[in-house]
């Protein structure tokens, strides 16, 4: 039985009961699994959605095929224009995405605003950015010879992506790529595939009046079609967003094809909070960034390490900020946060509070799921031993689960910040310019984010978004992060009668 508000939420965005997961601009009958959306703050059904089969897959890429022969020959000021439309679209239904990102995913209604926001924005990065993919102009050692770098469109891009952006991620990824020349096949998570669904009837406005069928085309489904698009050929380019394993996996088949794979995998982040902290700033940003989006960001602080001087003063002002956390309908006013989304997340939260408890930690609060309907858990707070003492710490529980580790000095805290697997975000609370540079240093943090006094989750759209070791390295979003997206070429132009060789080789 579908809530009155869910009906409403889904019926603003079209979504009707039952729909396809395949689509080019057209739906297609789609025949593999069904996908059954559920919301996470009742477990009741939302919708379901047919996915796709390999056959099915099969003629979304030629789709996508089709359209790139001839969206590469576009100029990429007109391509931005479709982006740009598409961005005006997103404004105009970012109240009714962002409830429907609430709805199936859990995130608070702020947060979903935020997402549909970031899509905005990047769509707005982009549309700039198709008046520039710049090349270089390289000084030749020849006489009357020229060297330019320039960058042309790879092909269709497989867009795989994780649950908890269920739309943002693919737009980092489909308005960088619409740009740059590519049509984007994109599977999203097989628990948010009403969010998808929104997106694409959006997009089936903008290949409608942009004559671009088969530009942004969706592949709904769950593993077996993340392993089909992975293994792939005609995708030169495998965007994933999603767990380490499946990363590992992903990277492999694409490897094995000689494919390119841009791999954005799980965080694990810490903050550094030092004697001299502004505690006020620091205690905002940790409780953001542990206890927003339920714990459930690839950036969601998971560990602190607080120097000694300020360590217990910090745990208890957070003990009292959390106190203050109104957890329930992701949709409701003054809620600041919603379900986990799903049974299994919930399983993973009991398992990793056990596991601390066992390891040596002392629960300071929270510890438990809640007694009533829905996948909701208490904000946890864990002061932990030693981090080398205690494994849970190397490892990401998607769950607001908060690890707090006294630490003497700078140092300590950086060799414990880095030692683990994962390298996406991290942070440092300081006054102290020094520790704030060494922080930021080649001996400081090793992540592809590190913040001084703002917390590891919420980035901005304009700088380049990914991270290092098992994170993946890759990029996306802003900065230069379109060149993933593109094939590099170097070219030699000969404008004189002679043809010297290079590095004064002679011949005939
Ligand atoms: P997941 O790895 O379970 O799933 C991600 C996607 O991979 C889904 O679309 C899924 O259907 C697909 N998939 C599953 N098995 C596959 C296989 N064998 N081959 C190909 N595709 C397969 O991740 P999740 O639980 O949806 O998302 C949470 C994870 O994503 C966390 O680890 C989080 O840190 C990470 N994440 C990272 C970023 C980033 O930018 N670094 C952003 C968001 C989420």
């Amino acid at each position: 039985m579908i809530h009155k508000k869910s009906a409403e939420i889904l019926a603003a965005l079209g979504i009707e009961s039952r729909t396809s997961g395949a689509c080019t601009g057209e739906w297609l009958e789609s025949s593999g699994e069904i996908l059954t959306s559920l919301d996470p703050a009742t477990g009741a059904p939302l919708a379901e959605v047919r996915g796709c089969a390999p056959a099915d897959c099969n003629v979304v890429v030629e789709a996508a095929r089709a359209r790139f022969a001839e969206w590469r020959m576009r100029p990429a000021p007109e391509r931005g224009r479709a982006v740009q439309r598409l961005g005006e679209l997103l404004r105009e239904h970012k109240h009714a995405l962002g409830a429907l990102i609430s709805l199936e995913m859990g995130k608070i209604r702020s947060e979903g605003l935020g997402e549909v926001q970031e899509m905005i924005d990047v769509c707005d990065f982009a549309v700039g950015l198709s008046r520039q993919l710049y090349g270089l102009t390289i000084q030749s050692e020849r006489p009357r010879h020229r060297l330019i770098e320039q960058w042309r469109p790879l092909g269709p891009v497989a867009v795989l992506t994780a649950f908890n952006f269920p739309m943002a991620v693919w737009a980092w990824n489909a308005a960088i790529a619409a740009v740059c020349g590519h049509p984007c096949v994109w599977k999203p998570s097989p628990t948010t595939p009403l969010c998808a669904i929104a997106v694409q009837r959006i997009c089936n406005q903008v290949m409608q009046e942009h004559a671009a069928p088969g530009l942004f085309n969706l592949c709904a489904g769950g593993a077996d079609v993340g392993r089909w698009m992975s293994d792939e050929p005609r995708f030169p380019l495998v965007s994933f967003t999603g767990s380490i394993p499946v990363g590992r996996e992903v990277a492999a088949r694409v490897a094995g094809r000689l494919g390119r794979s841009l791999l954005e995998l799980g965080g694990n982040n810490g903050i550094v909070v030092l004697d001299d902290a502004n505690l006020e700033l620091a205690v905002r940003a940790i409780a953001f960034g542990a206890v927003g989006t339920a714990g459930q960001r690839c950036t969601s602080t998971r560990r602190v390490f607080a120097q000694r001087g300020i360590a217990r003063q910090l745990s208890e002002r957070l003990v009292r900020a959390y106190a203050t956390v109104s957890i329930g309908d992701p949709l409701a006013d003054g809620v600041l946060m919603g379900p986990l989304a799903s049974r299994a997340a919930v399983g993973a939260y009991v398992s990793a509070v056990g596991r601390a408890v066992e390891q040596g930690g002392e629960l300071l609060c929270g510890g438990a799921p809640l007694e009533r309907p829905g996948f909701f858990v208490q904000p946890t707070i864990v002061r932990a031993p030693a981090h080398e003492r205690f494994p849970l710490a190397f490892e990401e529980t998607f769950a607001p689960i908060l690890y707090v580790f006294e630490v003497d000095d700078l140092d300590e805290a950086l060799a414990a910040h880095n030692a683990v697997p994962q390298g996406l975000s991290s942070a440092i609370f300081t006054e102290s310019l020094r520790s704030a540079e060494k922080f930021l240093s080649a001996l400081g943090s090793d992540c592809g984010i590190a913040n001084v006094n703002a917390g590891t989750s919420g980035a901005e759209i304009g700088g380049a978004f990914g991270g290092e070791k098992d994170t993946g390295g890759g990029r996306e979003s802003g900065s230069d992060a379109w060149k993933a997206y593109m094939r590099r070429q170097t070219c030699t132009i000969n404008w004189g009668d002679d043809l010297p060789l290079a590095q004064g080789v002679e011949f005939l």
